[in-house]
């Protein structure tokens, strides 16, 4: 393995734009897998986990190869998803910043195949595409992958999970035999055996890292609750770290938007990702996640797979997967570059077998948590506070209102000031947190649940009211730049009046515009931006302007 990207033998166009990314040293993958391609022949099939920097190990050397003067397509990348398409795309490009007249061109299903046939039809160096996208460009002959040297399987395990297998078939004989195949995949199953069995020149098996365990950096842990209050004890998770940059994990997309939705109720800067979201839809809760904007991206499984997120503090297992390979998947989003992570799961009584055969499968303990209680989120909250404050910058700009405040504050003793401010910010918090029962379950009682007496108190925390969360909340901000041919349209409505993106969407179908003239929306505790399209933005303002919503006398601008 070399560990001196000097060493690998890249131009130095590579090498520059490689530092600019700021990679210091190359990954094991890379150290492993860059010389091999280099300096080697033959087929590879590597199995690393996710966040190891296989990108590189493969996109690097194949840009090394490339003969820019050819305008056929010389390499194609096939992966499972869109989000992993534009993801690679995204890094290549920047991987060939200083190799001019580049065509990278990524090819996924849910997106208009026109734009891409025309892309593809201005040349195509590489192709980074989703295996059924590319069978349909290629039925249609818009794309060519006669004159490919390079084919990259990434996240092979992925494509096979997710029923491509029929389209690699395709795909994968049309290729020519004298080009070079590569295989990235977290795990080895039986099927992507079979794929480098069947279209694969005997190649060499490289594993990097311990395949299959949980990546060394995550600690993994577990809560156990009755089913019930699933939801109180991720309320109670994501109080508990005030910090909380987390991937909520859920079965299916109707969880997933349920969860989302209940949580923008309650206040929590999250959203959902998953298959029914359009492609605009999808950026713009990336885009939201990646500048922290959201706290939590509740997700598929599936539409999480590209998510390229170095900083999660958490991952949080909301179901446990049905395959437990999907755990691994799942904790190898946190953890990443060095950092520590956190993996949790929410589990019921019934689930701790579960627990088990992950264990067995990772080769790591789990460890068992408490539901933390509210006296200890209301400390941690508190802290966090203080914190805030002491850290804060005292600008010039309180100077002038020194006076005034001292006037106002005149004879509180710094005790019973301290008390007020915090209570100020705090009493919603313990408000809420008064009642709040203990979630955890004794280990006795882990078999045999109780049926009588708990069912009427289990509710309150998980349903809860939302007024906690508000308190946290934006109180101002800046909605950033919309989409092209859009502009902001500013309402004062905000979270304070309980309202989420959809009844936007309502309260502008209501004066009569459809959701295609609609855009990103921004919501803040008081107000709130929505994108409309230019021609109807003033027919819009003029709707709204005195209008009524909830008893509210609605106020519209727009910010030009
Ligand atoms: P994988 O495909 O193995 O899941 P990626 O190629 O997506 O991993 O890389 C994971 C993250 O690590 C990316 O954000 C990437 O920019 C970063 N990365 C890759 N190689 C290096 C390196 N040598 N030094 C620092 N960061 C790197
Ligand atoms: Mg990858």
């Amino acid at each position: 393995m070399v560990a001196d990207f000097l060493e690998l033998g890249l131009s130095n166009e590579l090498l520059n734009a490689v530092a600019e990314l700021g990679f210091e040293k190359p990954t094991p993958v890379q150290g492993t897998v860059i010389p091999k391609l280099l300096m080697e022949e033959g087929d590879i099939v590597c199995l690393a986990q996710t966040g190891t920097g296989k990108t590189a190990a493969f996109g690097l050397p194949a840009l090394e190869y490339l003969d820019l003067k050819n305008p056929k397509t010389q390499i194609l990348v096939l992966c499972p998803t869109r989000e992993l398409c534009r993801q690679i795309s995204q890094d290549l490009t920047n991987y060939s910043k200083y190799l001019e007249g580049i065509r990278i061109v990524s090819v996924y299903g849910g997106a208009n195949i026109t734009g891409q046939i025309k892309d593809l039809g201005r040349g195509a160096h590489i192709i980074v595409a989703t295996p059924g996208r590319l069978l349909d460009l290629l039925k249609r002959e818009a794309a060519d992958i006669s004159g490919i040297s390079t084919l990259i399987l990434d996240e092979a395990d992925e494509m096979l999970n997710m029923g491509f297998k029929d389209e690699l078939d395709a795909i994968l004989s049309q290729a020519p035999e004298t080009r070079r195949s590569l295989l990235f995949s977290a795990t080895l199953p039986k099927e992507v055996e079979n794929i480098a069995k069947s279209y694969m020149k005997d190649p060499e098996i490289v594993t990097v890292g311990q395949r299959n365990a949980g990546s060394a950096n995550v600690e993994h842990y577990y809560y156990m609750v009755k089913e019930d209050d699933r939801y109180a004890a991720l309320k109670r998770i994501a109080d508990y770290n005030p910090d909380i940059y987390a991937i909520v994990f859920c079965k299916t997309r109707e969880e997933t938007q349920k969860i989302a939705d209940a949580l923008q109720k309650d206040g929590y800067d999250a959203d959902a990702l998953h298959g029914d979201l359009s492609q605009a839809q999808r950026d713009h809760v990336m885009e939201r996640f990646k500048r922290h904007a959201l706290h939590m991206l509740v997700a598929t499984d599936v539409a999480a797979r590209g998510i390229d997120v170095n900083d999660l503090t958490h991952v949080i297992n909301y179901n446990l997967p049905q395959e437990i390979e999907l755990y691994t998947h799942r904790s190898g989003r946190t953890g990443r570059a060095d950092k520590k992570g956190v993996s949790i799961a929410i589990i019921n009584q019934r689930e701790r077998g579960k627990i088990r055969r992950i264990e067995a499968v990772i080769r790591k303990q789990f460890t068992r948590l408490p539901v933390p209680g509210a006296r200890e989120i209301c400390e941690r909250q508190l802290v966090h506070l203080i914190n805030g404050i002491n850290s804060v910058e005292v600008r010039d700009d309180i100077y002038s209102f020194m006076p005034v405040i001292n006037e106002l504050w005149d004879g509180i003793s710094r005790e019973d000031l301290v008390k007020k401010i915090l209570s100020y910010e705090f009493n919603r918090f313990f408000d809420y947190y008064r009642k709040a029962k203990d979630l955890n379950i004794p280990e006795k009682e882990s078999r045999n649940r109780r049926k009588s007496s708990d069912a009427g108190q289990d509710q309150d925390a998980a349903s809860g009211d939302n007024a906690v969360r508000k308190e946290r909340k934006a109180r101002d901000g800046n909605p950033g730049v919309c989409e092209q041919g859009f502009v902001w349209l500013r309402l004062n409505l905000g979270y304070k009046n309980r309202v989420i993106p959809r009844d936007i969407i309502s309260i502008m179908k209501a004066c009569g515009i459809g959701k295609k003239a609609v855009g990103k929306i921004e919501i803040f505790n008081e107000f709130l931006y929505v994108a409309l399209k230019d021609k109807v933005a003033e027919y819009a303002k003029s709707q709204l302007n005195g209008a009524l919503y909830d008893k509210r006398r609605l106020s519209a601008s727009l910010l030009r």
